[in-house]
Order: structure tokens, then C-alpha cells, then sequence
């Protein structure tokens, strides 16, 4: 340990062998250095004779042992420091012997020449061995043939006694010698078997290498050939979506003129059997946009190109919009729509909305298509923070037809459907699910399913998104005034919704009977004379909602209990319900109308007059029939399309779309639009550039559309943009009914036709 550090060796790169080697041969020449360095004063103290050629002698020994500790202490080779060492060695020996000892060899001579051939064995090898052993065996025959022959040679330490059993000291001599020899014999023998062995492991090392060699030249080559190919993909995937882009351009610009033409033909005074044919040339043409629409999303997705929007809004909006969205159709087949998120969730996520609601109307669209009877409900389910974020889960449960296992792992993959039979009657390009995925994937979740033929299909997918929990204080309308645990009652026939409106009212620490069974209301509300309100549904098999509260009003007298009904029907049944309730909520019943429609009954008791929300809807309509316009829509995100064409026809409004800034001038050019809902960015051309190209045209139809700005991006400076470039107005996405509304009757609002 110690002479390694003072040598240095840790950091050489000797070969393990080598640098013990090389450890030895420095500590020995070191050590016998040293021995001679402290034998100099002693010479001189003991003054003998010629001490001065002997203390000259040995000073200059010990500066030859020093050479082999520096050569090593250098780095160099191990041969040259071995050899220098045991020469120098040999010939301190010999010097000893003949010079300062007379040529008589004492007992210890064997034993140092034993050391010497050892060390030249070991240190530099066989051949080096036996040459020392030779020169040894050589100095000490001659030492004894002149002992033999009487030669008196120089004694520098005085006269030394002749021996006298001199024939003892050759035998003894000669023995030790030939032992030494066999030892050694012997020890060759080892060595030379253990060196096959060491060669048979070298052959095989050497192999090992050779292949290693082989297999990292295949490697690189084959990483050279994947680098290739992946080059050429990205350039095919771009090359794919790059058409894909430039092909359903092109296709929607004449799509354009067909819906814009539509638009205008239906506008005129048609038979009936000509409108109903240009309303089958709108829908499909409507159909055909929301199919080329999803394979640019596709490509757009597949290729990385999909930019994702991170803003914080409240984590019911997506589900809501969605069965806004969708709620008609639903109503159409009969069937329930509702959703419920657990109050673990948090109240306010940073996500992408557009990407999240277009993944929950893909799978809710799905699940009305594939369902007949029953219910789709949308859950919503914290599961577990990792860190700031959270990994929420949605699930879209339906009663419908379920797919068999062995289709379900196909279903993620584009183009797939569960079977041709399946397209021929329910129709869709299969692209729905591959898109989820990849928009569940690019939100930090999956997606999977679970379903089972005949009784239904869940589909679920996880987000991972930062979120917080706050106070729905614009909403509260005075739920914190109401007492904890007041009582109420909830009808519905639906297990599900129930359910869910029960965990709903027990979340506001209200008390809530439930039952499914309306005949049971009238003795629940004799058992329970602090019920003050009653939650209905409307269609219930055996008794309607309407009847129930009739039979209520009629036990109990007309001010004793509030009466919320909940319903998905048009408007007729309410004004035969007006006289019996008090307030009305459509179905999918939503958090917040619920809430406030709650807190409001039970803070101020019933009041004889239907509430705001029928209301709201009847005048949502005569909007349309009040400020007839010609809408043009720009909006490149389906979903947003979506939702916007839904707010305008609850409006009344019937709207053209174009998918981007250059289908917008197009279509300006044939049809002379009266409003035009712009959005900011958008690919080709965005809304800034549009805005600015048509307004440069307005000469061709003498008019001036109003053109409404709609963007994510709720900056001062986004608005300056937009007013600079030509725009009137701005609206702040997500849109709202309300909104819209009011901003066509700021803009509209004298064109306002006189009511009839
Ligand atoms: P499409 O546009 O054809 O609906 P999707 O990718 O959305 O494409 O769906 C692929 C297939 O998965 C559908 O054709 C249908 O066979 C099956 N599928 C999707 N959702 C459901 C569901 N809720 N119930 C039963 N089958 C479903």
C-alpha cells in the first residue's frame, strides 16, 4: 500500500501482473538503497581499512538501486528496471565475495544467489532466471577452485581464517544448488501446464473478441441503415401530411362553395321536395367536411404537428359542452344523458379544452350511435396527485351494444372498425378512437375499454394536468345559507341519475330521500314533514313527473313544498306543468343551474312561476327569427365548430363554415354574409390576414359583413390586433350563448324585426 503510493503506481496503467511486478522490484531496490545509504556512516565510524574506497563503493551500489526505483516510478519498462536491479545486484554480490571477502564463500552466498535467481525468475522471465542461476553457480565454483587451489585473494576486511572443512562446504554447496535446480524444474512444470490453460481461456477471449468486433460493425451498421430509414420516414410522414393538407384544402374550397350555395338556395321559395333535396346536399356536405376535417386532424396528430393549448377552466366545461353538443341526438333515440364528477376532483384544471372535449364527444357520439335504450353516463374520477398534477380519469359508460373481445384491441388502431356490418349500418371512418388516443396520449394519459357484447361498452382515458379546488362563488346563489343536512327529496326512475344527484346534494351537505318509485312521494313526504323540496323527473314509467307534482299539490296545498323538475322534452308539457311547479332544469342536468336552481328554492320556498331557465330558452330562439343574418362561421378545430354551430342554432342561426382564413374569402365571395364569427389562428391563413383580404372586397356584394373576432388568447394587445386589422368585435373563447347573443343584438339589434 505504502511503497505503491510513494511509487505512484495507482495511476500508472501497468497490467495487473506487471504493476506487482514492477511493486516489488521498486521496494527491494528502494529497501537495499537505503541499506547501503545507512551503511556509508557506519563504515566510516568503524574506520577500517581503505573505509574510504569502501564507503566510495557502496555509495555508488546504492545509487545503481536507485536507478530501477526511478525508471519505475517513470512509467517505463519493467524489463530494463528488473535487469538493472539484479545485475546490480549480482555484481554487489560478486564485489562482496572476491573484494572485501577474499573469494571465500560463507553459508549465506547460496542463499543470495536463492534470492537473485528467484527475483530474475519472477521479474524478468525463465530465460533471465537460469542466466543468474548460471552466473551464480559459476562465481561460486571459481570462488571454491581458488579456495582449492590456495589462491589468496585481497581481504579488505583483514586475513581470513582458510577453512577447514572445505570438501563439507562444496558437498553442501553442490546440493543446495541441484535442489534449487529441481525445485525449479518442478516449478516450471506448474507454470507451463497453467499457461495452457491461460492459453485454451486466451483462445476463447480471443474469439469473444473477435465476434465482439463482428457484432459492434453490425450494430453500427445497422444503426447507420435505421438512422437512413428513419430519415425517409419522416420525410414520407411529412410528404403525407403536407398532401393531406394541400388535398383537403383543396377539397373543402369547392365543399365551400356547395354549403355556401345551399345556404342561399335554402334561403329561397322552394317546393318541398326541392328543400328537402337541398337539405340532404347540406347535411351531407356537412358530413363530408367533419370527415376530411378528422383525417387532417389525423395527420396533423400523426405527423407532431398537433400544438396543444394549456389554459385553466373549470373541469366541468368539456363534459358539459359535450352533452350540449350532443344531447339532441341523445334525446332523439330517448336516451339518458348524465354525468357526475366525484369532489375529489379539482374544480379548475390547466389542460387543453378543445383536445379534451373533442375526446369526450368522440366517445359520448360513440356511445348514443351504439346505443339503443338505457343511459351514457360520463364520470369523472381524481386518481392521485404526482406532485402538482393530477391523473384524473373519464369514463363514457354506455347500455348499448358492447363489442366482442376479440375486436377490442383493435379498436385504437385508425381505419378500424369492429366489422364491415358495423360501418354498413352505423357509418364512420374509424378514425375516432385512433384520434382519442393520440390526444389522450398527448395529454399525458391513455385510453382503454372495457365492454361486453349485449350489455355495453365503457371507455375510459386518464389526463395528468395541474389543477386547484375553488369556490364556485358565482354560482353559489346562497348554498352556504342553507342549513346543513335540510332535507329533500329526489324521484327518478333512472338508478344512475339518482345516484348522482344524491352524491351531488350530499357534496353540499344537504340530506336527500331518494327513491325511483313516484308513488312512493306522497307517503315519504307524510313520513317526512321537514321535506320542503321535491326534485322530479319527468318521464317515469307508471306516473310523469307532472302528475306526481299535481298529486303533491293536491295532498300537501299549493305552497308547502318547491317542486324542481328535470326534463329532456321540447317545450310543450310546460305550460301544462306551469301550473303545478316551480322550476324546470334540462336534462343533463348541469352542476351549476342545479346548484342554483337548489339553493334558490330552498333559501326563498316556492314561488308559483317557473324560473329563469324556460325562460332563457324560449327567447334563445326568437333571436334567429327576430335578426334574420346570413352567419359565416371560420373555425379550423371541428369541436369548436362544432359547439359554435350549436350555440348559433339555439340561437336560430343557421351558419356556414369555413375551416380557415382562405375558405373564408372564398366563401365571402359568394355569398354575401351579414356576420362573420372569425377565429384568430388558424392554419393557410389566419384570422387577421382574412379579415384584412375581405375587407379589401367588400365592393363585390356593396356590403359590409361584421366580422367578430374569437380567441383563446384573452389579451389586451390580441384585441388591439383584431381592431386594428379590420374586425368590429371580440369574443373570448370559449363562447358563450349568452355572449353571442348579445353581441348580435349589439350589432343587430335595430334590424330587429317588429313582433307579429
Ligand atoms: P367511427 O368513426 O367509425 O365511429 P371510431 O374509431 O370512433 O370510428 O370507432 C371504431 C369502432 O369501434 C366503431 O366502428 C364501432 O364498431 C366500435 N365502437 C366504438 N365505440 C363503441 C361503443 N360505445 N359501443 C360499441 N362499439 C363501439
Amino acid at each position: 500500500m505504502l511503497s505503491s503510493r510513494l511509487l505512484k503506481l495507482e495511476n500508472r496503467d501497468y497490467p495487473f501482473e506487471d504493476k506487482r511486478k514492477a511493486q516489488l522490484v521498486a521496494t527491494l531496490a528502494g529497501g537495499f538503497s537505503l541499506f547501503g545509504l545507512i551503511l556509508c556512516p557506519l563504515i566510516l565510524i568503524m574506520g577500517a581499512e581503505n573505509a574510504v574506497l569502501i564507503f566510495s563503493l557502496n555509495l555508488l551500489n546504492s545509487a545503481f538501486y536507485l536507478i530501477p526505483v526511478l525508471l519505475i516510478r517513470g512509467g517505463k519498462s519493467i524489463r530494463l528496471a528488473g535487469n538493472i536491479f539484479c545485475h546490480t545486484l549480482f555484481v554487489a554480490f560478486v564485489i562482496n565475495l572476491f573484494i572485501f571477502l577474499g573469494g571465500e564463500p560463507t553459508m549465506t552466498y547460496p542463499l543470495l544467489f536463492v534470492i537473485l535467481f528467484v527475483l530474475a525468475r519472477f521479474t524478468l522471465g525463465k530465460a533471465w532466471g537460469y542466466y543468474f542461476l548460471a552466473l551464480s553457480v559459476l562465481t561460486l565454483v571459481t570462488a571454491l577452485v581458488l579456495q582449492v587451489m590456495d589462491v589468496q585473494l585481497t581481504n579488505m576486511f583483514g586475513e581470513v581464517d582458510p577453512q577447514d572443512n572445505l570438501g563439507a562446504d562444496i558437498v553442501i554447496l553442490t546440493l543446495s544448488l541441484l535442489f534449487l535446480g529441481f525445485i525449479v524444474g518442478q516449478y516450471e512444470k506448474n507454470q507451463s501446464l497453467l499457461r495452457e490453460d491461460l492459453t485454451e481461456e486466451n483462445i476463447l477471449n480471443q474469439n469473444l473478441l473477435i465476434q465482439q468486433k463482428e457484432l459492434n460493425t453490425r450494430i453500427l451498421n445497422r444503426e447507420a441503415d435505421l438512422i437512413k430509414a428513419k430519415e425517409e420516414a419522416e420525410q414520407a410522414a411529412h410528404a403525407k401530411s403536407h398532401f393531406l393538407s394541400t388535398m383537403s384544402h383543396e377539397i373543402r374550397t369547392p365543399m365551400n362553395a356547395v354549403i355556401g350555395m345551399t345556404g342561399l338556395l335554402l334561403e329561397m321559395p322552394l317546393t318541398e321536395e326541392q328543400r328537402e333535396y337541398v337539405e340532404i346536399v347540406r347535411i351531407s356536405s356537412d358530413n363530408l367536411l367533419g370527415i376530411i376535417n378528422d383525417i387532417l386532424d389525423f395527420s396533423k396528430i400523426e405527423s407532431g404537428k398537433l400544438e396543444l393549448e394549456k389554459h385553466r377552466f373549470p373541469t366541468h366545461t368539456p363534459v358539459e359542452d359535450t352533452l350540449d353538443l350532443l344531447v339532441s341526438k341523445a334525446n332523439e333515440k330517448g336516451l339518458d344523458l348524465i354525468y357526475s364528477i366525484d369532489s375529489e376532483v379539482p374544480t379548475h384544471i390547466d389542460s387543453d379544452l378543445t383536445r379534451l372535449r373533442q375526446i369526450l364527444v368522440n366517445l359520448v357520439n360513440n356511445a348514443i350511435k351504439f346505443t339503443d335504450e338505457g343511459e351514457i353516463v360520463v364520470y369523472v374520477r381524481s386518481k392521485g396527485q404526482e406532485g402538482d398534477e393530477y391523473h384524473l380519469e373519464f369514463e363514457v359508460k354506455d347500455t348499448g351494444i358492447g363489442i366482442p373481445p376479440a375486436r377490442l384491441n383493435r379498436l385504437f388502431k385508425s381505419f378500424s372498425q369492429v366489422d364491415e356490418s358495423v360501418t354498413r349500418k352505423y357509418g364512420g371512418t374509424g378514425l375516432g378512437l385512433a384520434i382519442s388516443k393520440r390526444l389522450a396520449e398527448c395529454l399525458g394519459g391513455k385510453i382503454w375499454v372495457k365492454s361486453e357484447e349485449g350489455k355495453g361498452s365503457s371507455f375510459l382515458f386518464t389526463i395528468l394536468t395541474k389543477g386547484d379546488f375553488r369556490k364556485l362563488e358565482e354560482y353559489d346563489a346562497g348554498l352556504d345559507r342553507i342549513q346543513p343536512n335540510t332535507p329533500l327529496l329526489i324521484v327518478d326512475d333512472n338508478h344512475t341519475n339518482l345516484k348522482v344527484l344524491e352524491a351531488q346534494c350530499r357534496s353540499w351537505r344537504l340530506n336527500p330521500v331518494v327513491t325511483d318509485k313516484p308513488d312512493e312521494v306522497i307517503p315519504l313526504l307524510r313520513e317526512y314533514p321537514e321535506i320542503k323540496l321535491v326534485i322530479t323527473d319527468l318521464q317515469m314509467p307508471g306516473m310523469s313527473g307532472i302528475d306526481l307534482s299535481k298529486s303533491i299539490r293536491e295532498t300537501f296545498g299549493e305552497s308547502r313544498h318547491s317542486i324542481l323538475v328535470l326534463s329532456s322534452l321540447g317545450y310543450e308539457w310546460k305550460e301544462k306543468a306551469r301550473a303545478y311547479v316551480n322550476a324546470y332544469l334540462t336534462k343533463p342536468v348541469k352542476l351549476l343551474p342545479l346548484r342554483r336552481a337548489v339553493a334558490g328554492l330552498l333559501n326563498t320556498g316556492p314561488i308559483r312561476r317557473p324560473s329563469d331557465p324556460v325562460a332563457e330558452e324560449t327567447n334563445r330562439e326568437e333571436l334567429g327569427t327576430s335578426i334574420p343574418l346570413r352567419v359565416l362561421l371560420v373555425e379550423d378545430n371541428q369541436v369548436n365548430q362544432k359547439v359554435a354551430m350549436r350555440i348559433l342554432s339555439k340561437l336560430g342561426y343557421n351558419a356556414d363554415i369555413a375551416a380557415n382564413g382562405l375558405e373564408a374569402v372564398e366563401a365571402l365571395k359568394f355569398a354575401p354574409y351579414d356576420l362573420v364569427f372569425m377565429d384568430m389562428q388558424m392554419p393557410e391563413m389566419d384570422g387577421v390576414a382574412a379579415t384584412i383580404e375581405i375587407r379589401k372586397m367588400e365592393h363585390l356584394h356593396h356590403k359590409r359583413p361584421v366580422i367578430i373576432a374569437m380567441t383563446a388568447n384573452a389579451m389586451q394587445e390580441d384585441r388591439d390586433r383584431c381592431i386594428a386589422a379590420g374586425m368590429d368585435d371580440y369574443l373570448a373563447k370559449p363562447i358563450q350563448k349568452a355572449k353571442v347573443g348579445a353581441s348580435i343584438q349589439k350589432w343587430f339589434g335595430e334590424r330587429a324585426l317588429a313582433p307579429k
